[in-house]
């Protein structure tokens, strides 16, 4: 048991032994099974021990030197610094680190630059768009007028001509490129035209892919996108939250919109934390890390195609892959559920143009940030498609004594694996 992960639980396991005894719990199972939600990650024993310091005791309404309480002398330098550390990082103008999560910051850019009823053009969400582009379900669908964009059928890729004709078409005040379920590279220089050519402000939200910019491994939306919103946990490797990227023309309205616009008192402890994990991304060994995440998704996308998976669009550029179990003849949650039983999870997803509905769609999303994080490369990810192929088969089968067998070989395996933050 390290140091850490005592000074973390201790107390807790004398004053809550039932909370304790579940996060105990969540510890082992984040150990014991392969990872592949392609949002999660495991953040570092530095970003933990943020995450649950004494900064959230402490309300601090507004922004640093112009707050709404006293005593903000360490809290303003914390925010500052991890502003600093974004504007440095991701090469900003202006950074607002105060946001919830990705879907309030989100919220916070339409509030910053739109009216009620005006019309916002995002990426379908069965396509891989998020809720927050628009979609029915969502605040930004009900209030705001959605129209949106997919991918071609034939190359599964987003069709910069298409995007440009309903562009044209629709007229939208703000255009978002980014999305939850995109296994390519997105073209923020291409939206960067389209939304020059109508008049619209263009958002990238790069919730997924931050840790990839940030490690260059994926092109940066900088100097193509005006406003970028971004989630902190996924492949950034921070805590939960999210922040808001600006150049200086778009800064005041953003910092309006979050607070007080949207929020009040901003979470500190995150903020510390954020810090910590930008920090993190600005070493040296965050680029390798961004770099291996890539080198695992195409090699499990190779792996699992060799096995006869068929891929959405054909594989990957970043840490995410689509499949689509049609032709294996499963539905994606069955599947998914028979994966999680033998150790491996990860989550059933729409495909485009899914011909099963959304609550049991024919694919799987598949990403590689977690198990990257733990140390695994591409012979792992072999092994993975090679207990992925024969958890689905046993679904297909109906042999469920195959799933303990595997989930007993992925404890073995993963032991030499361990992860930040929980002993072994
Ligand atoms: C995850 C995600 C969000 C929302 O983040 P939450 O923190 O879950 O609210 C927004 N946009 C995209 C593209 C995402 O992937």
């Amino acid at each position: 048991m390290t140091d850490a992960y005592q000074a973390l639980t201790a107390s807790l396991a004398s004053a809550d032994p039932e909370i304790e005894r579940m996060i105990e719990a969540e510890g082992r199972r984040e150990s014991e099974k392969i990872r592949l939600i392609a949002s999660e990650n495991y953040v570092s024993e530095a970003v933990m021990q943020a995450t649950g310091s004494i900064l959230t005791n402490k309300y601090s309404e507004g922004y640093a030197r112009k707050r709404y309480y006293e005593g903000q002398q360490v809290i303003d330098e914390v925010e500052e610094t991890a502003i600093a550390r974004a504007k440095e990082l991701f090469g900003v103008e202006h950074a607002n680190v105060q946001p919830y999560s990705g879907s309030p910051a989100n919220l916070a850019v339409y509030l910053a630059f739109l009216k009620p009823g005006d019309t916002v053009m995002g990426m379908e969400l069965p396509m891989g768009g998020h809720l927050t582009h628009g979609s029915k379900v969502s605040a930004t669908g009900k209030w705001f007028n959605p129209v949106h964009y997919g991918v071609r059928r034939d190359t599964g890729r987003i069709d910069l001509d298409e995007v440009a004709e309903i562009a044209r078409k629709e007229r939208p005040k703000l255009i978002i490129c980014g999305g939850t379920a995109i296994p390519r590279t997105v073209d923020f220089e291409g939206f960067a035209k389209i939304a020059a050519e109508v008049d619209a402000l263009l958002m990238a939200d790069i919730a997924h892919i931050a840790g990839l910019v940030a490690g260059g491994a994926h092109p940066s939306p900088v100097g193509h996108a005006p406003v970028i919103t971004t989630t902190t946990h996924k492949t950034l490797r921070g805590p939960r939250g999210a922040m808001i990227m600006t150049d200086a023309d778009h800064a005041k309205a953003i910092d309006k919109a979050v607070f007080p616009g949207l929020q009040g008192g901003p979470h500190n402890h995150t903020t510390a934390a954020i810090a910590v994990a930008l920090r993190e991304a600005a070493h040296e060994s965050f680029k390798t890390y961004a770099q291996q995440i890539v080198k695992n998704s195409q090699a499990l996308a190779a792996a699992l195609a060799d096995r006869g998976y068929d891929l959405v669009s054909g594989g990957s550029d970043n840490h995410l892959n689509l499949v689509d179990l049609t032709p294996k003849d499963i539905g994606g949650k069955p599947a998914a559920k028979a994966l999680d039983k033998a150790g491996i999870e990860l989550n059933f997803n729409t495909v485009p143009f899914d011909t099963r509905k959304p609550f049991d769609p024919s694919g799987l999303r598949i990403g590689t940030a977690a198990v990257t994080t733990r140390g695994m490369t591409e012979g792992d990810m072999e092994l993975i498609a090679g207990w992925m192929d024969r958890a689905i088969s046993a679904a297909k089968a109906d042999k469920e004594s195959e799933y303990e067998v595997i989930a007993g070989e992925i404890r073995e395996f993963c032991k030499s694996y361990p992860i930040p933050g929980w002993h072994a």
